[in-house]
């Protein structure tokens, strides 16, 4: 059992999730070599670094280290525990996973018991939309929005009433728990007593993530409702949700951005589902103008080309430009749509229709050539302090540009529009260049999140790899490595499951091994020991005198270890201990000497591998 599923059925799963596949439906990749590579969605990058591998069924990121199998992959995308995970690829592969008996699994954690907080949410606001007053007259609104009942149904959309307390109670008497309501941030605490819902009196929209399931919830104010708080109003961070990197409607729309090789941003979670019902399904809305770095990171890896189409009146705020920056600085390819002024998609499409709204989208320009039209607007080129002004922001614009060919091809235009000299204004770009784009620096960082660092030595690493390459390895791993050797917790722990495959004679599976941990280091540990280059194939007198080798060398590290701890202590007992014990210690100090004479694995003379 691999955290509440049958072992056979994790198995099944695996065959039936191909790494290249499952990898492919959220980047694209190329072949090169034996390998498929592509850029890899744990970190920004321009020139792809991360590889799959179809025979090993892994996947590692030269860029940022990111690694593991088909279930790690999911985890770390989707944000989902293993049983989760697991589900998915289930449900994908279409294996059917038996049904628990008695208490969930282990992967109840909290994320998981928000998820179905939220569920339950959700499944209580569609019911008041339709058998409520209250939410009928919400219902009419939707209607006469435009909005059709196949597409309330498709996004869950529902109405939370204007009562106090009316979902705290309804979930309450589900048995869910008070702490719990509060930190999915459903229900806030009274100031005095009691706890009050955070959603009254609005139109529900769940939130989905990538994978569909209900992360958070906007609220819109129904008509008329005004002193009731702000026109929306969206879930809090909470472990489930976080506004800055979900994209709302990609669990619909990532399929159509794959088929299209486009996707259309959008601000509002209303714009992307005016625009699904009229056939647009490409589109997804950041929730907010400004693109963060997470969904920008989260947009390259499903496309090369994005289209924004944001509400006329942002399309000039500072924050939509650094936004769009960001996404460009990623190596995306940025577009502007420009929609009349006044409106924004849903307006837009209600009352134009798909067709004109995909003309607009046509038309959009590059975002640096959007830009420079824009500041050409604001200027009067033929006024010299403006021409001063506009020169110094023309520079910052072209900073952010694609390439030096995009870059060169803007700056000679400009000084032609301009009537001044081309190098004088290359000279001037240069001037400010020093000053780096901030933005342009925070997209390009590279952090792998979570990477505390495991304390393992290099014998150990060979170890495990080479344990986990042949069983017959792992035996003799298993008869002369002792696991005291070991120092470092997480290394003794991935050592003693190989030891038990071992024990058990199975084959040793290194996807087994990986399953049974979650965090991304000690997954990555593994892959890249069993990855690593150096160590594919060998020859079996070759890997077993390597083993030798690696468990001579952890002993000596370890005996040499115990000897000052044992001489530290004996120089305790000298001050302040009886002679039994100083004794004893002595007999323990000979003991190790005596061992140390001996390596575990006899190793004839000089065979020092560099561990
Ligand atoms: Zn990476």
């Amino acid at each position: 059992m691999t955290r509440g599923i049958p072992d056979n059925i994790i198995e099944e799963i695996r065959q039936g999730s191909d790494l290249v596949e499952v990898v492919g439906e959220y980047l694209s990749l190329e072949r090169r070599g034996k390998n498929m590579v592509g850029l890899c969605p744990f970190h920004g990058e321009k020139t792809p670094s991360f590889t799959v591998s179809p025979d090993k069924q892994l996947y590692h990121c030269f860029g940022c280290g990111a690694s593991g199998n088909v279930f790690s992959f999911i985890m770390q995308m989707d944000n989902l525990t293993f049983p989760e995970a697991a589900k998915f690829l289930a449900g994908r592969s279409g294996v059917r996973i038996p049904e628990q008996k008695g208490p969930s699994p282990a992967g109840d954690d909290l994320k998981t018991k928000i998820y179905r907080l939220n569920n339950l949410a959700a499944k209580y606001y569609v019911y008041c939309l339709h058998n409520t007053d209250q939410g009928k007259m919400a219902l009419e609104y939707l209607y006469k929005r435009g909005i059709e009942q196949a597409t309330i149904e498709n996004f869950m959309i529902g109405f939370a009433p204007s009562k106090w307390s009316g979902f705290f109670n309804f979930a309450r008497k589900k048995g869910a728990d008070t702490e719990l309501l509060v930190q999915s941030g459903l229900v806030s605490p009274g100031r005095e007593k009691g706890y009050y819902d955070r959603f009254r009196g609005r139109i529900m929209f769940p939130i989905f993530d990538i994978s569909g399931k209900v992360a958070g919830f906007g609220g819109r104010l129904l008509n008329g409702e005004e002193k009731q708080g702000p026109k929306y109003l969206n879930s809090p961070q909470t472990p489930v949700f976080d506004k800055g990197t979900i994209l709302y409607g990609m669990n619909l729309a990532r399929e159509w951005i794959r088929r299209e090789k486009m996707a259309i941003v959008m601000e509002g979670y209303t714009d992307v589902i005016t625009a699904y019902q009229a056939g647009i399904k490409n589109a997804v809305a950041s929730l907010g103008t400004s693109l963060t770095n997470n969904q920008a990171r989260n947009l390259r890896s499903q496309v090369d080309t994005v289209i924004t189409a944001y509400d006329s009146d942002s399309a000039g705020e500072a924050a939509t430009w650094r936004g769009l920056g960001i996404l460009q600085s990623t190596g995306c390819l940025v577009q502007v749509a420009e929609l009349p002024a006044g409106s924004d998609p849903d307006d837009f499409i209600r009352a134009n229709g798909k067709e004109a709204f995909l003309e607009i989208i046509q038309n959009a320009q590059p975002l640096t050539e959007y830009r420079l039209m824009q500041l050409k607007k604001r200027y009067d080129l033929y006024s010299d302090r403006d021409r001063r002004a506009y020169t110094e922001e023309l520079a910052d614009i072209l900073q952010t540009a694609v390439n030096h060919i995009e870059q060169n091809y803007y700056l000679k235009k400009a000084a032609e529009e301009l009537g001044v000299d081309e190098d004088a204004l290359r000279s001037e770009l240069k001037r400010r260049r020093h000053r780096k784009n901030r933005y342009r620096e925070e997209g390009n960082r590279e952090v792998p999140e979570n990477n505390h660092k495991i304390n393992i030595k290099p014998a150990e690493k060979i170890l495990i790899s080479l344990m986990l390459q042949s069983k017959e390895i792992a035996k003799q791993g298993r008869n002369d490595l002792q696991l005291d050797f070991i120092e470092d917790e997480r290394v003794k722990e991935i050592i003693r499951l190989i030891f038990k495959h071992a024990e058990e004679d199975e084959n040793i599976s290194v996807d087994k091994v990986i399953d049974q941990f979650e965090d991304p280091p000690t997954i990555n540990l593994i892959t890249e020991a069993v990855t690593d280059p150096a160590l594919q194939d060998l020859p079996p007198q070759t890997a077993k005198r390597m083993t030798e080798d690696c468990i001579n060398k952890l002993y000596k590290i370890w005996a040499k270890r115990k000897q000052v701890e044992l001489q530290k202590k004996l120089k305790e007992l000298e001050q302040q201990g009886s002679k039994e014990q100083i004794e004893e210690l002595l007999r323990e100090h000979q003991d190790l000497l005596k061992r140390k004479e001996n390596n575990p694995c006899q190793l004839e003379k000089g065979g020092d591998f560099n561990g």
